[in-house]
């Protein structure tokens, strides 16, 4: 069989412990044997990024501007003791952290829906993508704790040295607390491009809520923003795609996501979307059926898995003990990187080469072959718990038969 043939090279950012096993595995079985597949090589794994001084993690996030479309392995966020563990020269900063700061993007994060695992919410029959705008409200907060007969305000100092004041309490009779939070235009709507554009990609409808009733100049603007570059840039694109932006508060969005059957990409401001992201994820069933992609609001993506580095397993691994860790979300970020990849360059046969391997990976599973994690949610009855290489191998001779 003559190999599918590609075009530009994807950036491939390797990267840590058990995901880095499964990595090289996907390649070997799963990829090089049916693609003549082209990669820019970054070596994202914690060893080589201590020896670069994290250089590696810089260039590999400017590869992805060039080229347009990555892949990524989990990797190691250093704590104290990884410190330790790998003899690092500095805590160097979370990767995830550093190219979605450089490509200025959001992430989307959406649950592999399959046969057999049914969702905590029954009617959930379709994947709900979570859309988690990254940057500030109280994740870039300044607080204090403030004694009794304190009186604070919000003093604003502008740009022509005149200040502009506003009281936020008067702490009479008692102590308190107080936090300032910002945003910024420019930061949400970036946030408000990446999720239209997302939206028109994926042929999905988009929601958005917030608390703009109650907080009417903070949240109403986030609507502000979202309504004045839907209206100006979108609209007629989302008519031509026959799908909608919807709007609504916060606590009624809720309602409707639950009664939902899901099918629709949920926008959420920074900490709804934290709080958002891990309820969804866990409703679906589990975290190594999650996949995330970063986009940008000029249209670059990188993809992987939302899970990390599977560390448990991997000690297990380095024993010589068999593992039973799942590939599934870590082969669709190689899919959805393949199909962008064939999108953007106009090769049919890559894109459909990646939902083929989709279908193979889902198709594995509902036949009742799956790892340890799933074979405690599944439903089916003949199922079979394989280990990491087995499971990639029974993935390749569905494949087989797809191509
Ligand atoms: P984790 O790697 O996601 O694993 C937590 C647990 O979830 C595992 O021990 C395992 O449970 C289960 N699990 C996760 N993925 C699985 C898979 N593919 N197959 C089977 N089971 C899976 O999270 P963590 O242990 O908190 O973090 C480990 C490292 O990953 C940390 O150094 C962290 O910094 C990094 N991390 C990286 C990313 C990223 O690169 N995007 C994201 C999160 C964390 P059992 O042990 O019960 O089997
Ligand atoms: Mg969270």
């Amino acid at each position: 069989m003559e190999k599918i043939p590609m075009k530009t090279p994807l950036v491939e950012m390797d990267g840590d412990e058990m995901t880095r096993i499964i990595w090289k595995m996907i390649k070997d079985i799963l990829l090089i044997p049916y693609v003549d597949l082209k990669t820019e090589y970054y070596d994202l794994g914690l060893e080589y990024r201590n020896k670069t001084n994290d250089q590696v993690t810089f260039d590999s996030a400017e590869a992805t501007k060039k080229y347009g479309v990555a892949v990524k392995c989990a990797t190691i966020t250093p704590n104290a003791a990884r410190m330790t563990e790998y003899d690092l020269k500095e805590m160097w900063k979370s990767p995830n952290g550093t190219i979605r700061a450089i490509l200025d993007g959001t992430v989307f994060r959406t649950p592999i829906i399959v046969k057999g695992i049914t969702p905590y919410i029954p009617t959930w029959t379709k994947p709900i993508t979570i859309a988690r705008h990254a940057y500030g409200d109280v994740y870039k907060n300044t607080e204090m704790q403030v004694a009794e007969g304190s009186k604070c305000e919000l003093v604003c100092t502008n740009k022509d040295g005149s200040e502009t004041r506003q009281l936020i309490h008067d702490f009479e009779g008692t102590d308190g607390i107080i936090q300032g939070l910002h945003n910024t235009d420019k930061s949400i709507s970036s946030f408000a491009r990446s999720c239209f554009n997302f939206a028109l990609d994926t042929k999905q409808d988009l929601w958005f809520a917030t608390k703009d009733t109650i907080s009417k100049k903070y949240d109403h603007r986030f609507k502000d923003i979202f309504a004045e570059i839907f209206e100006a840039e979108y609209k007629e694109k989302f008519e031509a795609a026959g799908i909608e932006y919807f709007y609504t508060l916060i606590d009624d969005a809720v309602a409707r996501v639950v009664r939902s059957q899901g099918g629709y990409i949920w926008a959420c401001k920074n900490y709804d979307g934290d709080v958002m992201s891990d309820m969804v994820a866990t409703a679906y069933g589990s975290l190594a059926m999650m996949t995330s992609v970063l986009v940008s609001p000029d249209g670059v993506y990188e993809y992987e898995a939302a899970h990390g580095t599977v560390q448990r397993h991997y000690y297990k691994y380095l024993k010589g003990e068999t593992t039973s860790t799942n590939s599934v979300a870590t082969i669709f970020a190689w899919t959805g990187a393949l199909r962008k990849r064939g999108e953007l360059d106009g090769l049919g046969e890559l894109s459909a080469f990646a939902d083929k391997l989709e279908k193979a990976t889902i198709l594995t599973i509902e036949e009742g072959v799956m790892t340890g994690d799933l074979y405690l949610l599944s439903e089916l009855e003949n199922k079979q718990k394989v280990d990491t290489e087995t499971f990639l191998r029974e993935v390749a001779v569905r494949l087989e038969k797809l191509l």
